[in-house]
């Protein structure tokens, strides 16, 4: 247990969130008998707590801060437009420039054929939203018996009902009877943790051919759509074989179904592309948006959809579905800003032609560390494997919370490192440079130490 800290005012808000606050994910009375970190503020790719403690922030927030920390530009638009117009809906046949000149800025960088945007809150709701309008879109065509999704083990599509339910995550499905009817999963392409003795690009076609089957097995009749994120995020960096998505694309290219991928995390320059479907050379139906889009300044999100999609949902009456935030006039105006700011500044292509390459490269030279059985990773996101046994693979008992106490090193050495399970992963925000990558994989070199001092005696 961490010691209760010194000082009186990290005290009294430590106390306001025992007292008042119920925050996400999270034990409560694990929480409480430590109260949580407070983070004060934050420039470019660092945090500072209430401490004083200055922390490389390797998880831009949750994924999103692509653009960093302290843009006085986005506080300008969010200022600008709270004095204009500071909420207006976009239900009841009425619109304002910000949603809608956003939606043709996002339609500029989504992979051809995708025009159209429709908004939402958060990546939950942009999933929610998937979901309604998938199985809209086919009982407009005529065809209401294709309803079911497919998705992925150890996925996550958010914490809503329909969100988690997408998601493959059985921790959310255990609480609250989930998945809800017609929702089917199939196998992550995890080679590391799920491919046994098949070579990773024997196991991604392996994988892949589950969907083949899946469909099958329910008949193409009952199928509505397929949903994935191209790199699965938080269910540990899930980067997937090189076969994997070329088997995918070959499937649905044979069977009339949707895809739906999920950029929620790979959206808007993760990869090193504007969107990780172009990473992958995949073509889309829906694509779920959020995080990066604003760069986490506000919360918003949206779906962006192919034009042969809206063809058809414009010949189908009223889509019976939308959120008084949709669009928020204020949050459109800070993506404008944000999307001019990661254009102008070239920061994407920076991504992949330099930065990227360089913190893959670093990060790689980990896997020599005696705790890491492999490192993986892609654009601006990665992980590490941490194993009793670099050759066999073999993980550590999960009562030993071999990653926990990795992320806890992390932390009290001034660095954001995420633990799911014993899987280490991070997504910087896509403005570090090489010099505060240096520092990223020299503290997570001394984190690794640390632990494995403590695990290893
Ligand atoms: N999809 C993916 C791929 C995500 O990573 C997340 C959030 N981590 C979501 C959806 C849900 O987004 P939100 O938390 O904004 O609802």
């Amino acid at each position: 247990m961490k010691k209760a800290s010194s000082n009186p005012q990290t005290r009294q808000w430590q106390d306001l969130g025992r007292d008042h606050h119920l925050p996400p994910f999270t034990d409560y009375k694990q929480l409480n008998e430590k109260g949580p970190r407070i983070i004060t503020r934050a420039s470019g790719v660092h945090l500072w707590d209430s401490e004083g403690n200055r922390i490389l922030d390797g998880m831009a927030g949750l994924w999103c801060v692509n653009v960093g920390y302290g843009r006085e530009e986005l506080a300008e638009a969010a200022a600008r437009q709270m004095r204009e117009l500071p909420y207006y809906n976009l239900f009841f046949q009425t619109a304002h420039p910000p949603a809608l000149e956003l939606a043709k800025a996002i339609a500029e960088l989504a992979p051809e054929g995708m025009n159209h945007v429709f908004f939402t809150g958060s990546g939950s709701e942009a999933n929610d939203t998937v979901l309604r309008m998938v199985r809209h879109y086919w009982a407009v065509k005529g065809k209401p018996s294709k309803k079911v999704v497919i998705g992925r083990w150890n996925a996550y599509h958010g914490s809503t009902v329909a969100g988690a339910s997408l998601g493959g995550m059985k921790g959310l499905h255990g609480q609250g009877d989930l998945p809800i009817p017609g929702i089917e999963h199939i196998d992550q392409p995890y080679w590391f943790g799920e491919g046994g003795d098949l070579d990773p690009d024997e196991f991604g076609t392996r994988v892949a051919e589950q969907l083949e089957s899946k469909i099958l097995d329910l008949g193409e009749e009952n199928v509505a759509a397929f949903i994935a994120e191209p790199v699965q995020g938080a269910g540990g960096v899930i980067v997937p074989p090189e076969t994997y998505w070329p088997k995918i694309r070959e499937i649905l290219d044979k069977y009339d179904i949707l895809f739906a991928a999920d950029e929620v995390i790979c959206g808007f320059g993760r990869t090193g592309e504007w969107f990780g479907s172009q990473h992958y050379g995949l073509k889309p139906d829906l694509m779920s948006i959020a995080k990066g889009l604003t760069s986490g300044y506000v919360p918003m999100g949206g779906v962006v959809v192919r034009d042969e999609v809206v063809e058809v949902l414009n010949q189908g009456g009223e889509f019976y579905h939308g959120f008084t935030y949709s669009g928020h006039p204020v949050a459109a105006a800070v993506a404008l800003e944000n999307i001019r700011i990661l254009r102008e500044e070239g920061i994407v292509e920076r991504v992949k032609s330099e930065t990227a390459p360089y913190l893959q490269h670093r990060w790689r030279q980990l896997a020599e560390h005696p705790l890491v059985g492999e490192t993986r990773g892609v654009g601006m996101v990665a992980a590490l494997e941490l194993v009793k046994n670099k050759h066999s693979r073999e993980r550590f008992p999960a009562e030993q919370a071999v990653g926990m106490r990795c992320r806890e090193f992390c932390f009290d050495n001034g660095l954001v490192m995420r633990a799911v399970g014993d899987t280490m992963i991070i997504a910087p925000p896509l403005v570090i440079d090489p010099v505060e990558i240096d520092e990223l994989i020299a503290k997570a070199h001394k984190c690794l130490d640390l632990t494995a001092s403590a695990v290893l005696g």
